[in-house]
Order: C-alpha cells, then structure tokens, then sequence
C-alpha cells in the first residue's frame, strides 16, 4: 500500500494532468494531488478555484484526494504519510527542470521518492500556461482541457 503525492499549481488543470492522476492512480493506492499556493505567484485561478474544479473532475476516482499546500512539498507528503512524489514528464526540458527538482526533494527527505510518468504523446503539447494564453484570445481549448475547465477559462475571459 503505497500513497503518492501529485503536487502542481494546475492553473487550470489539463487533460495531460488527469492522464497522469488516471494512470498513477492504477500504480499506488491513493492519489493526493497536491495544489501549490504560493503568494509570490500570479496564478490566473485562486487556490479555492483551481481546488473546485480538481474534485469536481477527480469526483468519479475513489482513491484520488485534492489538498492545498503553502508548505514544502515533502513536509506535506510526510504529514500524509505518502513515500513518493509523482511527476509528469513532457519533453527534455521537463526532465532537466524535474530532475533537479527531484534531487533537491530527496536531500530535503531521503525518504520520498520521485517517480516520473512520461506523457501520453496525445497530450506531449499541452500546458497550462499555452492554455490560458489560447483561451484569453479566444481560441478553442475544448480538446485539452475537461469541460468544467473550459466554462471556467470563458468565464475569465468573456469580458
Ligand atoms: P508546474 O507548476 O510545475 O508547471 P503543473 O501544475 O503545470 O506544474 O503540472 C504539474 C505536473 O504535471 C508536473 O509534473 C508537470 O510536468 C506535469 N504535466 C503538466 N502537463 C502535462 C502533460 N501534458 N503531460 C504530462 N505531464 C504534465
């Protein structure tokens, strides 16, 4: 029985996030995404916003739970008493950015793992940030975000 930790600031979360949590979710036993809240960061949803639409998409998946965190992500992973820290891997540049981020969590905790999850090549493409940009010019995000996001991100933008 092995917990895991998928932290992220999924401003807004994406298809390629929940093809990572619908896949984690079949390796370990429970999936705590973990939604960063950091106040030196310009986030485009509020945490409570971007913490709604996750539970509402995670609703139909029994072991997966959504949190807020404004602390360090292995303190958290700690708390909760999960071992490993998922990450989703897009390209070199996410593994270069990803695997420094993994060396500095281990020296922080020995204990926690980081686990990389190479993208499922339909979603290779997609980021948050490319998504809010699109959506703020108006253009059609409906394949790569879930519906609930996309009412969300016209919501922002219609004025
Ligand atoms: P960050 O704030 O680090 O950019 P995100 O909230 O965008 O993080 O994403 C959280 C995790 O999801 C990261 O590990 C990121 O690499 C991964 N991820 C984001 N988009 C995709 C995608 N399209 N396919 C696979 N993994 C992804």
């Amino acid at each position: 029985m092995i917990s895991a930790l998928f932290p992220g600031s999924f401003d807004p979360p994406t298809y390629g996030h929940l093809n990572i949590i619908e896949r984690a979710r079949l390796i370990f036993s429970e999936i705590h995404v973990v939604i960063a809240v950091n106040s030196a960061k310009n986030y485009l949803f509020s945490a409570q916003e971007r913490e709604q639409m996750m539970k509402k998409i995670v609703e139909p998946w029994d072991n997966v739970y959504v949190h807020l965190c404004d602390s360090l992500i292995v303190d958290f992973a700690k708390k909760i008493g999960a071992k490993v820290l998922v990450r989703g891997i897009r390209n070199m540049a996410d593994f270069s950015y990803e695997f420094d981020l993994s060396v500095m969590n281990k020296s922080l905790d020995s204990e926690i793992e980081t686990v990389f999850l190479p993208t499922d090549p339909k979603y290779f493409v997609l980021k948050s940030s490319g998504i809010r940009e699109l959506a703020s010019l108006g253009g059609d995000i409906s394949t790569m975000v879930p519906k609930i996001v996309a009412e969300e991100l016209n919501k922002k933008f219609k004025d």
